[in-house]
């Protein structure tokens, strides 16, 4: 039986602009998808031609062109001139967005003051933002199997991360759940 290669990406051993998902013709790694995963990427292709995935596909990648500067010139060299906060803003007004769902981690005090300076970032830029912490729904950990001894706080409650509660809340998409 052939044995199957991993897909190490992370692994790959030529500088970016040596590679083949890059550059064409350029070179691949043991197990390159770009190489030996080709129905899966003509798969991916066909779902990047329906809306509303294209317009988001088509949008993102203008948007990323954007955030560099003076592109016209050769050579040229990479010179990203905007925030990721930034690039955030313009892409969702590109998309006609006026409701973001931000999602963040209670685990740093730190980001949790930050997720409050961004959402006023939001909300003064025009956006209705909902935000949720990762900690939403306040789930002891009891119920996906940590034992006491597994826990930061041994012998108190400690609520589960919930990315899944979080995302539902957040995401106006699944609002029906709400009920
Ligand atoms: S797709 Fe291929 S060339 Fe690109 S990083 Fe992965 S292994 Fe390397």
């Amino acid at each position: 039986m052939k044995k199957k290669i991993k897909t190490q990406c992370a692994e790959c051993s030529f500088p970016p602009f040596e590679r083949i998902c890059i550059t064409p013709g350029g070179k691949a790694s043991k197990g390159c998808p770009t190489i030996g995963k080709k129905t899966l990427v003509k798969r991916a292709k066909k779902e990047y031609q329906a809306n509303p995935t294209a317009e988001f596909a088509r949008q993102a990648s203008i948007q990323e062109g954007e955030c560099y500067s003076e592109r016209e010139k050769r050579p040229y060299v990479l010179h990203p001139i905007k925030p990721r906060f930034l690039e955030i803003i313009e892409f969702a007004q590109k998309m006609g967005y006026n409701h973001l769902g931000l999602l963040f981690c209670i685990g740093l005090a730190k980001e949790a003051e930050e997720a409050a300076i961004v959402s006023q970032l939001f909300t003064n830029h025009g956006f209705k933002v909902t935000s949720v912490v990762c900690k939403a729904g306040g789930v002891p950990k009891e119920e996906i199997g940590i034992k006491e001894e597994e826990k930061i706080f041994i012998g108190g409650h400690e609520s589960m991360c919930n990315p899944i509660a979080a995302f539902y809340t957040a995401n106006s998409y699944y609002s029906w759940l709400n009920k």
